[in-house]
């Protein structure tokens, strides 16, 4: 039995998303005649209260389109350090938007109101890029699965209000955040202006994520996601998996929480570990004391045990629980765990 926990995107629809899909009704996307896809947009859009939803091939391109919709080459957003936007999407916030990324060097993934007031550029001058964005992220991966205290994405949104600013939710793990903060999806409807959000992360859909906003951004949006590519024609056959996800997968989102905290208590026990960081929601970053072996060594002696996890560099190691990572492997882990 392998056991990998590399990514929550790693899972395979089950038999009752793989049914939802096949009986799926379908037509052509690229001229809005998928009647799925069009279900689709308009579940998630009234879950969010939000005005319309664009179904997209992936996150990052979400993401990068949001960022579009926000800028003007030349000038600058506002993130964390350990923004997914500013390391994971290949350099596309530069090349897809012509935009810098002025980096906030917060906590775990997560910055203060008052980070973000002190990162904008005053307008009027003009030797500067121009601010026009802040872009945050729920959960912070690279933070470790944080969620941020709502309090400061409101107060984090007054200042975008003050100073004319975009304000995009990298929500791409927003499921899991909402889960676990017992948050409601309308908060975060009310609050931004664009929020990208993924199903084939815990939700374990094979492919997509939705951009919310109001009408007029997706009218702009739908022009940049031909523009970069990602029109497609039947997708309502992932739209309908997509659904399917949206009913049965999200409160069960607990059990990987679950699960991943005592992953985190049987690690923080072992003398070979020399820091588990906090856990928060399915991801479990940690660093091992390497006069005991190497990072890389824990990785080998895991993989040969059939157990797969995944550097983040720096010494640090993630695991990450999902929908196909069952209970017996995580008894079978946890006994592994032990041995060493
Ligand atoms: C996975 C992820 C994305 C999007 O990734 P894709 O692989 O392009 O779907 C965006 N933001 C965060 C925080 C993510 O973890």
């Amino acid at each position: 039995m392998q056991i990998n926990l590399i990514s929550d995107t790693v899972t395979k629809p089950t038999a009752g998303m793989l049914d939802a899909m096949m009986s799926a009704t379908v037509g052509d996307d690229v001229f809005k005649e998928d009647p799925t896809v069009n279900a689709l947009e308009e579940k998630v859009a009234h879950l969010f209260g939000m005005e319309a939803a664009l179904f997209f091939p992936s996150g990052t391109m979400t993401n990068q389109t949001a960022i579009k919709l926000h800028t003007q080459p030349a000038e600058q957003l506002i993130c964390d350090k350990y923004a997914h936007i500013y390391n994971y999407e290949g350099g596309g916030v530069s090349f897809n938007s012509g935009v810098s990324c002025r980096l906030i060097d917060g906590n775990r993934g997560t910055m203060t109101a008052a980070q973000v007031v002190s990162a904008i550029n005053p307008p009027d001058f003009y030797h500067s890029p121009l601010t026009s964005l802040v872009c945050v992220e729920n959960t912070a991966n690279k933070g470790g699965g944080t969620c941020w205290d709502f309090n400061e994405l409101e107060k984090i949104g007054e200042v975008c209000k003050q100073h004319k600013l975009g304000y995009h939710l990298d929500g791409a793990r927003l499921w899991n955040a909402m889960v676990e903060k017992k948050e409601n999806p309308l908060q975060y409807g009310q609050l931004f202006d664009t929020v990208s959000v993924c199903l084939s992360k815990g939700l374990g859909c094979p492919v997509g994520s939705l951009l919310l906003g109001t009408k007029e951004h997706m009218e702009q949006a739908i022009r940049i996601r031909k523009l970069f590519g990602g029109g497609m024609r039947q997708s309502g056959f992932l739209a309908a998996a997509a659904i399917y996800a949206l009913d049965h997968h999200i409160d069960r989102l607990a059990e990987d929480h679950k699960r991943a905290k005592e992953i985190g208590e049987v690690l923080v026990a072992r003398p070979f570990i020399k820091k588990v960081e906090p856990i928060e929601t399915n991801i479990v970053i940690f660093e091992i004391d390497e006069s005991y072996m190497t990072s890389m060594d824990f990785v080998e002696k895991l993989k040969e045990k059939d157990i797969l996890i995944i550097g983040m560099g720096q010494g640090k190691l993630r695991m990450v629980t999902h929908l196909d990572y069952t209970q017996a492997m995580h008894e079978q882990l946890l006994s592994q765990l032990v041995s060493f």
